[in-house]
């Protein structure tokens, strides 16, 4: 326990020594907002930066990686402790993407030593921002049915197919895909899980527009897509199992940002904040309509406990343990709660929540609009609730199909 406060105490120095002025209290606009690295990346300010190479150096964008790979080599527990004064001194994550929270962990599990030396330290960096290409047209909760095919070639496989709903595919530097090896076995054990390099001769990507206005998504092209073998994470014809580890990392990671409120809170902190700014009333007394203020506090005691029980299960996990099917029930919770939040927050807004555009709406209401708009996909993404719900029945509560 003496140690880990030391620790605390070097970490908040070091943290408060290596910040910029400049992104304390940054309050970050874009969905999901912060660094996300990659060849072409978008700073939300100049310091941000600094920011990300700073932590990278001391490894501490990936603090529980191993420190061959350039991690910060920290148990769970000081990693928690690093987390809080981060939180404690206001300042933003410093790296944030799939690279982190989806395909290193699955690296780390799976890879082969050429290729975590390969992929780790520059998604430590920041250096390289990846993209998930699962989903097809035909093969969404269905996912075992993707048609898009590999065929070998020599020391290389050669992709043709195309792949749906990949997010930020546009913006990405390589793709960590799901491919058909086998067409003659069942249909689970004919798939390979393949990293591609975006920039590969044959990959095409055209965004797609969401009814929240933005054009998060896209769909990728894979024509004569030449990548070696070596590629492969894991067993060739083996990628199921892989995919299925990746899933628990990728519904873990949507639990956490969904259910802390990302994406939903707009400009403002909380929506007794934004009812106080709307509604008006006498600060310091309650907020005069009984029935909100009810709902308010029930909402945020809700995210509150989740946050706890989420972070207790983290507590009690082994290290180094990998998200199981219980991922599921966060996954669903915490989407579904972020839904009720976007809904109860377009009811305080009242006709100004109509805003799309223009001089009429600040940019708190149209933020608010769009973080409404955007939840709706929230219990579709990473699986849908009702995928999620039969996992949980099926793999947690043993019921029978
Ligand atoms: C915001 C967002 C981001 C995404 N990002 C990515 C990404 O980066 N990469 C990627 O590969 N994919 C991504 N997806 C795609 C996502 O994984 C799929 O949309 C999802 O798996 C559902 O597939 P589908 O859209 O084909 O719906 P379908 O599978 O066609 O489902 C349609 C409806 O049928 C229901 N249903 C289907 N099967 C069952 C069943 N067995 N039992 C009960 N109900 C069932 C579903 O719950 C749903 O309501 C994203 C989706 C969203 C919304």
């Amino acid at each position: 326990m003496a140690e880990l406060e030391a620790f605390r105490a070097e970490a908040a120095e070091w943290l408060d020594a290596n910040a910029p002025q400049a992104i304390r209290s940054l309050r970050l606009h874009a969905e999901l907002g912060g660094n996300w690295g990659g060849r072409h990346p978008l700073w939300e300010a100049p310091e941000m930066e600094t920011w990300l190479r700073v932590c990278a150096d001391k490894g501490w964008t990936a603090p529980t990686w191993p420190g061959e790979y350039g991690g910060g080599d920290l148990s769970n527990a000081e990693a928690k402790v690093l987390e809080q004064e981060r939180k404690r001194l206001q300042l933003p994550e410093p790296l944030t993407g799939f690279g982190l929270s989806m395909i290193g962990p699955t690296l780390l599990r799976f890879g082969s030593e050429a290729q975590k030396q390969e992929h780790l330290p520059k998604i430590v960096r920041g250096e390289i921002r990846w993209c998930q290409g699962y989903s097809e047209p035909e093969a969404g909760s269905d996912l075992a049915s993707l048609q898009a095919r590999a065929e070998r070639d020599g020391d290389d496989f050669l992709i043709n197919g195309t792949k749906v709903w990949t997010s930020y595919g546009d913006l990405s530097d390589w793709i960590f895909a799901l491919v058909r090896t086998n067409s003659a076995v069942k249909k689970q054990a004919g798939i390979s899980f393949i990293l591609i390099d975006m920039e590969t001769p044959g990959v095409s990507v055209r965004p797609i527009k969401l009814i929240s206005g933005k054009s998060p998504f896209c769909e990728a092209h894979f024509e004569n897509v030449r990548v070696p073998l070596a590629n492969v994470l894991g067993e060739i014809d083996g990628g199921w199992t892989v995919a299925k580890a990746l899933l628990g990392h990728e519904r873990s990671m949507i639990a956490d940002v969904f259910g802390a409120g990302g994406g939903a809170r707009g400009r403002r902190a909380t929506l007794a904040e934004q009812a106080r700014e709307v509604l008006g009333g006498t600060p310091g007394e309650p907020l005069p309509d009984a029935l909100l203020r009810d709902r308010i506090a029930q909402n945020e005691m809700d995210m509150k406990a989740f946050h706890l029980t989420l972070q207790r299960s983290r507590d009690a996990a082994k290290a180094g343990q990998q998200p199981g099917s219980e991922s599921s029930i966060f996954k669903v919770w915490a989407t579904e709660a972020n839904q009720r939040r976007t809904e109860l927050a377009m009811q305080i807004a009242g006709p100004q929540a109509l805003g799309w555009e223009g001089a009429g709406f600040d940019e708190a209401e149209l933020d608010c609009t769009r973080a409404w708009l955007r939840a709706r996909g929230n219990s579709i993404e990473g699986g849908t609730s009702e995928v999620q719900l039969n996992i949980i029945a099926k793999h947690v509560l043993g019921l029978p199909d």
